[in-house]
């Protein structure tokens, strides 16, 4: 009993090292910052091809902290861990549709050779996958068990497709290889670091509004989404980390708004005068989204906590920010 005991504390005292791969993306560049916060020690590795090194440039005198400069699809060995989180991928549909070999074979090779790290470390290796594995859902709210409705062929499929093979990727490796896996879907996620120009809706909105141009609503903007606070995101994908559940988890925000709604949301929360003006809808938009969180909620004792006005107000003066940045380098004048 007494040594059990000493061998826990010293367990506890260890300092447990993991691996964010895309850690300077938007949603791993959070997760390291939470990781520091419990104490990890983190190596973030990133090709830098939709991350930016300024999400990490905080943690430059953080000795837990290293940055590798890699591209994963590339077979890689960056040491032992004890946790592998794999985040790389580009993720917003303007990015995917302009990397779309890329987004393929990040989700691919890149799962291959990260999924070879947690098993040379006999790691947890958790996977960041999404609600796009559902595609354009004939189930609401979608459930875990809901296959999906995918276009294998589509725009979209470089990303859908490339999740769900990593997904399978994952789980062969836990019944061939014995790797300890966890899978997260990960639905519309939003907060500070996502970029200005990203396309997605949030950032397009906020950039929108705080310059007084026109929102672009795509359709007629009655299609849904279900928007989650970074924060409540990594939460919840923390938690996944350290449970024991093999099978595919939903972590999102289960509050659902038309994006017509979503567009009313900002302008309220930028007190804007901007105008809504309407656009097509791209190829295979998803008509509704909106995760059952059932799952999250008995298995990890995990609900969000931040509603969207709350998680607009928070990310606010982020977005501010990145408006003046834009402006001021599309006035100043070129230089060689
Ligand atoms: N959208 C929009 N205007 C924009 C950007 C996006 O109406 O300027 C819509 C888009 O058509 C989709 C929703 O907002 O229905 C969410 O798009 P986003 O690119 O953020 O992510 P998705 O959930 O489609 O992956």
């Amino acid at each position: 009993m007494g040594n059990r005991l000493y061998r826990s504390a010293k367990l506890r005292m260890a300092t447990l090292r993991a691996l964010v791969t895309g850690g300077a993306g938007f949603v791993g560049s959070h997760l390291c910052d939470r990781l520091l916060a419990e104490g990890y020690s983190v190596v973030a590795a990133d090709n830098l091809l939709t991350g930016r090194l300024s999400n990490l440039a905080h943690l430059r005198n953080e000795p837990r902290f290293e940055f590798l400069q890699q591209d994963v699809c590339q077979p890689f060995d960056p040491g032992k861990f004890d946790f592998v989180f794999h985040f790389a991928s580009p993720a917003s549909p303007v990015d995917y549709a302009k990397h779309g070999i890329e987004t393929l074979q990040v989700g691919s090779l890149g799962t291959f050779n990260t999924l070879e790290v947690a098993r040379r470390s006999q790691a947890v290796f958790l996977l960041a996958s999404t609600s796009e594995c559902y595609g354009d859902p004939l189930e609401h709210p979608q459930k875990e068990t809901y296959w999906g409705h995918v276009n294998p062929i589509g725009p979209r499929s470089v990303y859908d497709e490339a999740k769900r093979f990593a997904e399978a990727a994952t789980m062969a490796y836990r019944r061939y290889h014995n790797v300890n896996t966890r899978i997260v879907r990960i639905f519309n996620t939003y907060g500070s670091r996502m970029q200005i120009n990203d396309g997605r809706v949030i950032p397009n909105f906020m950039r929108q509004a705080l310059r007084g141009e026109d929102l672009t609503v795509y359709g007629a903007g009655d299609q849904t989404r279900s928007f989650c606070y970074v924060s409540d995101e990594v939460e919840g994908i923390l938690r996944l980390s350290r449970s024991e559940e093999p099978l595919p988890v939903n972590i999102g925000n289960p509050c659902e708004f038309t994006i017509l709604e979503c567009a009313q949301e900002i302008l309220d929360v930028t007190g804007s005068r901007s105008k809504i003006c309407y656009e097509p809808l791209p190829k295979d938009d998803p008509k509704q989204r909106k995760p059952d969180i059932t799952k999250a909620k008995t298995l990890l004792g995990w609900e969000p906590r931040i509603e969207l006005q709350q998680g607009l107000k928070m990310s606010l003066e982020y977005f501010r920010g990145e408006v003046a940045a834009l402006d001021a380098n599309l006035t100043s004048p070129q230089r060689d």
